[in-house]
């Protein structure tokens, strides 16, 4: 079973997303974000639909919202509403990246896995990562393709800086 990555805000402000080839999130994270980090990459990862946004059910949100009454977790901003309506959406199969205490206590209840930031943080990565580029439309792709599927041209392997 592949668990579906999502993120919260945190997640992305530490660059998380250069390590998972797709990742979940919600619109207001993706506000937050925009507001907090340079654009240039966060925007590329959004068109190449390496960040995925979704707009949870009604229905997650409104059992996750009678579950933070039971818990008496009223820290709990909407944006961390909705990422734990999100998780619920891919049927428990996801995992969240967050730092956030009451969020993580939450999705414990639920059964739901997730994954402090700042220790994934720590982990020793490689700090570059490899892009496609095409040639001729500049396109960038993620993963390889032999030729740009936009214009048919060449396309070279370039490093990608973080
Ligand atoms: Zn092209």
């Amino acid at each position: 079973m592949l668990l579906k990555i999502i993120f919260d805000t945190a997640a992305f402000l530490a660059g998380l997303e250069k390590y998972f080839d797709k990742v979940y999130t919600v619109q207001s994270v993706i506000d937050e974000v925009k507001d907090q980090r340079s654009k240039e990459i966060f925007e590329l990862s959004l068109a190449a639909q390496k960040i995925i946004v979704l707009q949870p059910s009604s229905n997650s949100l409104n059992e996750v919202l009678s579950l933070i009454k039971k818990l008496s977790e009223y820290t709990l901003s909407k944006t961390d509403i909705e990422i734990v309506a999100l998780a619920l959406d891919f049927k428990r199969e996801s995992i969240v990246y967050t730092d956030d205490l009451s969020l993580q206590n939450v999705l414990k209840h639920l059964g739901i896995n997730y994954e402090s930031v700042k220790l994934r943080g720590k982990l020793k990565v490689p700090i570059t990562q490899f892009v496609y580029e095409c040639v001729n439309c500049h396109t960038i792709y993620f993963n390889y393709v032999p030729y740009c599927s936009k214009c048919g041209g060449r396309v070279i392997k370039k490093v990608f800086k973080h």
